[in-house]
């Protein structure tokens, strides 16, 4: 066990993530899930060194859930005596304009983070229970807030604002705050080192279930898809990403939505998966290959059009904004591991001398890697994110 730990924690409405993180190496040594927080019957699953521990009990509140992960640890291993947590670090979803970067959590700190709720009512009164929780249980560390949204504080007023009345976007707080921020600093960062280079252009693609893409220039953020939400720029799981807003007033006109309901459609109803049924991207591309089904092969295959058009149109966007491009960095669950959209992406920015190595694309391996020909005019390299090490990083320079 390494000397120095740090306990991550993402605390969502209806359950707890966890992971032990080895701040030095990355290693996680262990980890676990709190699911379904607050329904009849919950789920707490915790890993350590290979062992699964699958436990089923009603976890009624965050509380009992926190107190039953800190039973795991000391039942299950490693105890909390041989951890050796000198940090917790929270991860919370939206930081607003007050955090450019991680924050010791004081009472102050913690009153600014719920503040901050009406601009993610999902995600910060749930972050506000893991913390309250944790600080109680674990009174003796530093525990650390660390934003998604604030690498993108650093963003350009050209970039960060919209065109929106002045008087209502300061009012509301409506401007651009991003997401996956902790993400595309780490990955940018890591891509500056393993090319040996601060000046680099770079274009990183985090896509997930959720996606985004970042233009980041000499190590800072000048541009991101994600906006005063989650749901703006590319098509995503279940996401529209960039739509015409008008849409809603559309909806409302013709269809007699609600604002909720269209919220609801916007965001858990459509993307990949209200375009096809499907909002796994394996489960789309056997769509594609399956022959037997035509009428769903063309529906996949043209929300797929859709999906890969949108990485051309943010890639060229983000090219000129940068005023040039060195890196097209791909991460996350679809970017490390999804060898057609890569594939398919590369293709289309061929005529602007880009080239894939197709061996390379298709290799599969954990490792960061450079998946371009030697000839081409900017670099690909998928890098696996690891947003957990990034956040017990920045806590640990609190302990
Ligand atoms: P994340 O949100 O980063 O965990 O990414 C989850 C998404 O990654 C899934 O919904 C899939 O669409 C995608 N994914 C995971 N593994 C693969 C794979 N081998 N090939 C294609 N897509 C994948």
């Amino acid at each position: 066990m390494p000397s120095q730990t740090v306990l991550v924690i993402n605390s969502g409405s209806s359950s707890i993530k966890y992971q032990l993180v080895d701040p030095e190496t990355g290693d996680a040594l262990a980890k676990g899930l709190v699911e379904r927080i607050g329904d009849p019957m919950g789920v707490i699953t915790h890993t350590h060194g290979g062992a699964v521990t699958e436990e089923e009990m009603p976890v009624p509140d965050h509380t009992v859930g926190m107190r039953e992960v800190l039973r795991l640890f000391d039942t299950e291993g490693p105890t909390l005596a041989e951890a050796g947590i000198v940090a917790v670090g929270h991860r919370i979803v939206q930081g607003g304009r007050h955090f450019d970067g991680p924050a010791l959590i004081t009472d102050g700190v913690r009153d600014l983070i719920e503040e901050l709720c009406p601009l993610a009512p999902l995600h910060n009164p749930a972050h506000l229970k893991g913390i309250d929780v944790a600080r109680e249980l674990m009174p003796g560390v530093p525990h650390v807030a660390v934003f998604d949204t604030a690498f993108f504080q650093q963003l350009p007023d050209r970039s960060a604002l919209y065109a929106l009345e002045t008087e209502t976007a300061e009012k509301y707080s409506v401007r651009r705050y991003g997401a996956h921020g902790t993400s595309h600093q780490f990955v940018s960062q890591e891509i500056a080192k393993m090319l040996g280079r601060d000046d680099l252009k770079q274009i990183v693609l985090h896509l997930g279930n959720g996606a985004s893409a970042s233009a980041v220039r000499c190590g800072k953020p000048i541009d991101t898809s994600m906006g005063l939400t989650p749901l703006e720029g590319l098509m995503m799981g279940t996401r529209t990403g960039d739509i015409d807003p008008a849409v809603v007033f559309h909806l409302e006109r013709v269809a007699g939505m609600s604002v909720g309901e269209v919220d609801t459609l916007f965001n858990k109803k459509s993307g990949m998966k209200g375009m096809t049924g499907e909002s796994d991207m394996r489960s789309v591309w056997a769509m594609i290959d399956n022959d037997d089904d035509p009428v769903a092969q063309k529906r996949a295959r043209t929300a797929m059009d859709v999906y890969v058009n949108r990485l051309v149109k943010y890639v060229g966007s983000y090219t000129a904004e940068l005023g040039g491009l060195d890196v097209i960095t791909f991460t996350a669950g679809i970017g490390e591991n999804d060898v057609h959209v890569r594939r398919e992406l590369a293709e289309a920015l061929s005529p602007f001398g880009v080239k894939i190595d197709v061996e390379a694309n298709k290799a599969r391996s954990g490792e960061p890697r450079v998946i371009s020909a030697p000839d081409s005019t900017v670099e690909l390299v998928v890098f696996p994110t690891n947003e957990e090490l990034a956040i017990a990083r920045q806590a640990l320079a609190f302990a």
